[in-house]
């Protein structure tokens, strides 16, 4: 393992190693196959930055389950921010089932509260926030994150299906910009 990559024009030093997010992402795991024991949750894994966590997680989920990738989609519309976003991918009915939303990170939390409001409608039975990776110092919303594998500082990071610009996501480490 390298202690500091370059992606594009910026220098990126390890600071969670693989083997740290193994455990830790066992550790939420087992918390989910204990709080959902005798449930069929379905997870919608928000894509990009959740892939390698979403694949690694469910793996150590012994629940009969389901998963389902979803997109994010901003684009401008008539809204009083110019901004409407709304979810892609979402094929699978959710009406009665738990559901568990798989995410890379929690920076803001805004990107999670809009995401709540939107499958809200849908009307699933609960919904819980699991997130590889949270900044509680950014956190600009009141958001309840049932499952979170590791709380960081409020600084950019990269790895682990996590992008700086498009590259830098295919790490087994966890990098923080210098
Ligand atoms: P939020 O809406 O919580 O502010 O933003 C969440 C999204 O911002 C994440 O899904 C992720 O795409 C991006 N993001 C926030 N912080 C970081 C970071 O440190 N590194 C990377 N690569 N993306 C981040």
């Amino acid at each position: 393992m390298s202690n500091t990559i370059q992606v594009k024009d910026k220098r990126f030093a390890v600071s969670i190693s693989e083997a740290e997010i193994r455990a830790e992402v066992k550790r939420v795991a087992d918390e989910i196959n204990r709080d959902y024991a005798g449930q069929n949750p379905i997870f919608l894994a928000v894509l990009n930055g959740s892939f390698i966590f979403a694949a690694d997680l469910l793996r150590e989920v012994t629940l009969p389950c389901e998963i389902s990738f979803v997109r994010l989609a901003s684009y401008q519309g008539v809204s009083t921010t110019g901004e409407i976003r709304e979810i892609m991918g979402l094929s699978t009915d959710i009406t009665g089932r738990p559901v568990i939303i798989v995410e890379d990170i929690v920076d803001t939390g805004l990107t999670m509260a809009h995401m709540l409001e939107t499958l809200k409608p849908h009307n699933p039975s609960s919904i819980d926030i699991c997130t590889l990776l949270l900044k509680p110092g950014k956190l600009q919303v009141d958001l309840d994150v049932r499952y979170c594998c590791k709380q960081i500082p409020d600084d950019f990071v990269v790895g682990y299906g996590l992008d700086y610009d498009g590259f830098g996501r295919n790490t087994k480490d966890i990098y923080t910009l210098i």
